[in-house]
């Protein structure tokens, strides 16, 4: 029998599983990625000022695991740096600063700081070993067919673009394309022609900035390494993951408001916001790096996508931010996207056509990836101030005596 062509749109994390899945099944698989190879290149991801950390969850991890790669998963956790609990830092009504540490699991399971690029180049490697696999960076899909199963791209390389040459447009045939090219996906936006799609977009009143806090003097971790830290606000809040270099990758969380209040104000009342309602930041991060990393990073927008169906027929199917981009509020919109690739090939497996696996796929996982967007919305208004509450003192409490 001819091995089923299946196509992937984006080489992310989720795209680069769902081609691993693809692979191990026998498919002839071909990943078609916009950007260059991340692993030979020195640009950025995302508008990631530089590779960001992320929390890989027990779904992201069990995703991995059903990938039927024995090696895989424990390349990824050699790099991951357990966070037991998250630290809430705050001041008390009598100004004392308060740090404490809040377990995610009463049966000690954990969350992993983990950097998406290393995760990202961990699968493409994996990828790159496998005969029936084929990696095209710099396509772009720019059209799609998906009743005559075609689908175009635009190929320019990054010596063509600074030659002032045009890109070339290419034609493929497909049995199958995965759509995991992100929050504004092609494959979603050329597949909504096709499927009679609801759609919902939601920009929330909420801008994020990125800050790094290097390694002490004594080339140590700064604060606790083995938690997920934050720095409640009421309407805004700052976080810190590990990484395992001992730097912390940080980020600040604000309505649009706080932000253009933020940009306005000078650089000494920008560190007094940050002493005000951070306490110590300004002890780990220096105040002119402070001042600089909120002037230079960008300050970016957080979507909430639902849609529904997540597949059109037997040929197209979308999956990761692609079909659901949610905030990052839970820390589990990639786990959610590794997750999908997980239930998508599962139903795949359980059905001889592929149209009704992909059906069985929008019906059970639609729900599910609607119910974590609404999840990671409630969840922000947790981390920013329900955090501190009453609640957390008393569930504290009963937990040491
Ligand atoms: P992406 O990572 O967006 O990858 C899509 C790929 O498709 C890209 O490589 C892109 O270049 C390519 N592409 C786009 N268009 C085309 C095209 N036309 N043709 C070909 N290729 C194309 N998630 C967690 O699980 N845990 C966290 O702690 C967490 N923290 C986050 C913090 C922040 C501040 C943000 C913004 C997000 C966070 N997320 C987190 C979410 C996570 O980053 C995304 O869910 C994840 O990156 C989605 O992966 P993906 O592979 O679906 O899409």
């Amino acid at each position: 029998m001819t091995p089923r062509k299946t196509v992937v749109i984006g080489a992310g994390p989720v795209g680069a599983l769902a081609a691993l899945y693809a692979a191990n099944r026998g498919d002839d698989v071909a990943v078609y990625e916009l950007r260059s190879d991340l692993r030979e290149s020195t640009t950025t991801p995302l508008n990631f000022t530089k590779s960001i950390n992320l929390a890989l969850s027990q779904r992201g991890i069990e995703a991995i695991l059903a990938a039927g790669h024995p090696l895989l998963l424990d390349t990824v956790l050699q790099e991951t740096i357990p966070m037991a609990a998250r630290m809430v830092h705050y001041r008390n009504a009598l100004g004392k600063v308060i740090e404490d540490s809040q377990q995610y699991d009463v049966h000690g399971r954990f969350q992993r700081a983990v950097d998406r690029g290393l995760l990202n180049r961990v699968l493409l490697d994996e990828l790159a070993k496998m005969d029936n696999v084929k990696l095209f960076f710099q396509h772009k899909l720019t059209g799609a067919d998906f009743r005559r199963k075609k689908a175009w791209f635009e190929v320019q390389s990054d010596r063509d673009a600074v030659a002032g040459r045009r890109a070339q447009e290419i034609e493929i045939d497909f049995d199958l394309v995965i759509g995991a090219d992100g929050a504004h996906s092609s494959t979603r936006y050329h597949m909504m022609k096709y499927a009679l799609m609801d759609y919902q977009q939601e920009y929330i009143d909420c801008l994020w900035c990125e800050f790094s806090m290097t390694p002490s003097t004594t080339d140590d971790y700064r604060i606790s390494p083995n938690h997920l830290h934050i720095w409640p606000g009421g309407s805004f809040m700052f976080i810190a993951l590990p990484n395992l270099d001992k730097s912390f990758t940080c980020t600040l969380f604000a309505p649009v408001a706080t932000f253009t209040d933020l940009e306005k104000a000078s650089d000494s009342d920008l560190v007094h916001f940050f002493d005000k309602h951070f306490p110590n930041v300004t002890d780990h991060i220096d105040s002119a790096s402070l001042s600089a990393q909120f002037r230079r990073n960008p300050h970016l927008p957080l979507i909430n996508i639902k849609c529904s169906p997540h597949h059109f027929s037997d040929s197209a199917v979308i999956v990761g931010d692609a079909a659901n981009a949610i905030v990052p509020f839970y820390g589990q919109g990639m786990n959610a996207g590794l997750e999908s690739v997980r239930i998508l090939f599962e139903a795949l497996d359980n059905h001889e056509s592929p149209a009704e696996a992909l059906a069985a796929y929008t019906k059970t996982r639609t729900k599910d990836t609607h119910a974590i967007a609404d999840l990671a919305l409630v969840n922000y208004k947790e981390m920013r101030s329900s955090v501190t509450s009453r609640f957390y003192k008393l569930r504290k409490y009963i937990e040491e005596t």
